[in-house]
């Protein structure tokens, strides 16, 4: 065990990630659902496309089929001998000279290989004028263009979007196996805290870290347990460890992870498993545990509410998504000028939250949504990105460009 929360010793929030993606195994165990309810979770095994996509020829446009052998250099006329109609092809082979009225989706008849725009000829019963630039082998999709038949169709370990949903049913897919959900236990500590509801006495607050932590962990991917509040306890605490580690992937707690006198996490952790404590050089956020109990992974965050959402947001979902099999765990950032002056002093890594806006589509500007402290939630409201200033960084004058990360976004 390090035990670095004693010293002055600031880790570095990479070197916190490094560590923790070391030590994380990909969850074992997955579960094959109807695609209807398989939205977001993640492939673990690829998907083999078992025929062509499409799997016929067919028009892209509702006109006529014809072969390009009857094109002539001035306009011509084709005899029309029948109708495909989506769902219901036309039969018969086509011979020179003659050509089939088709609508979208069609079956290309034999014969055809090209499709004009019903708006491009003139219709006299059965006589189709074409005119003089007519082009060859247009408007036909071809059988395969899509996907081949046993080409991958999806990889393992992608996240299913509603693209791929739509993908996998038009391949005649209605099952995939995915990774199980990740089971995930969570409960807040502090004698001073009482449910929403409830009467405050004295020096009592209401317990919001677990109301943002439920939404925060609310993903099709985890099953998530909801444990309440624990007092400052050291025997409850170190009950309701033991319990959840018992059935559960990963415990979450926020508050009591710094070595304040009623601070009995890291106790307790010494005692029921293996968990580092580190100091890490970013704000909000500074301490933080990580390890395990039994084989169940173990995150303690800090107790201010905003210093929660961000350990969250910056370590514990990449730790998550790592868990479920997905290789994407890199947040998508990216410069904006920054319309308010920043203050900052050098010696931690800032995670500011800010507020923004995009003035022409690809230009951004953010500002600061205002005071920065690790329990003000006002502002943390209305922001919907963090502003990144590196460790060493100081203030930033309004007009400067900084590095933002929108909410939620990743690559
Ligand atoms: P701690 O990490 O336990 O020392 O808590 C740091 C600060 O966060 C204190 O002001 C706590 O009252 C506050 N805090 C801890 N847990 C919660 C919670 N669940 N909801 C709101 N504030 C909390
Ligand atoms: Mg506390």
């Amino acid at each position: 065990m390090t035990d670095l929360c004693h010293s002055n010793f600031l880790i570095s929030i990479n070197q916190a990630l490094e560590n923790i993606s070391t030590a994380l195994a990909v969850l074992h165990g997955d579960e094959i659902l109807s695609l209807h309810i398989a939205q977001a979770r993640v492939l673990s095994e690829q998907c083999v496309a078992p025929s062509d996509l499409p799997a016929f020829a067919n028009s892209s446009m509702d006109g006529y089929a014809f072969n390009s052998a009857d094109i002539q250099t001035t306009d011509f006329e084709l005899i029309q001998t029948g109708i495909s109609w989506a769902g219901r092809p036309f039969f018969s082979k086509l011979e020179r000279g003659q050509c089939v009225r088709i609508f979208t989706g069609a079956v290309l008849p034999l014969g055809a290989d090209s499709v004009i725009m019903q708006e491009l000829v003139e219709v006299n019963e059965i006589r189709i004028h074409f005119p003089a630039n007519t082009q060859a082998q247009k408007n036909i999709r071809v059988k395969g263009e899509d996907v081949k038949q046993y080409d991958c169709l999806l990889p393992a370990a992608k996240q299913l979007t509603a693209v791929d949903l739509g993908l996998l049913a038009s391949a005649g897919i209605y099952e995939v196996r995915v990774k199980r959900k990740i089971r995930i236990a969570f409960f807040s500590t502090g004698d001073e805290l009482r449910p929403v509801g409830s009467v405050l006495t004295e020096g009592q607050i209401y317990d919001s870290n677990r109301y943002t932590l439920a939404a925060l962990l609310d993903n099709p991917c985890h099953e998530v347990n909801d444990l309440g509040v624990i007092t400052d306890d050291k025997a409850q605490i170190r009950q309701s460890l033991l319990l959840a580690a018992q059935s559960n992937d990963v415990i979450i707690t926020s508050g009591g992870a710094s070595v304040g006198d009623a601070d009995y996490i890291k106790e307790i952790l010494d005692e029921i498993g293996q968990v580092d404590f580190w100091k890490i050089a970013i704000k909000p956020g500074k301490p933080l545990a990580f390890g395990h109990i039994q084989g169940c992974y173990f995150f303690g965050l800090p107790g201010n509410p905003i210093s929660v959402i961000a350990t969250y947001q910056q370590i514990v979902t990449p730790a998550l998504r790592q868990l479920s099999g997905l290789s994407s765990t890199t947040p998508i950032r990216f410069k904006a000028i920054c319309t308010s002056p920043l203050y900052k002093s050098p010696g931690r890594m800032e995670f500011q939250r800010g507020i923004l806006s995009q003035i022409v589509p690809g230009e951004f500007t953010v500002c600061s949504a205002g005071k920065q402290g690790s329990n003000i939630l006002s502002a943390g409201s209305r922001a919907n990105c963090y502003i990144l200033l590196g460790r060493e960084e100081g203030n930033v004058a309004a007009g400067e460009q900084v590095l933002v990360e929108p909410f939620n976004l990743f690559l």
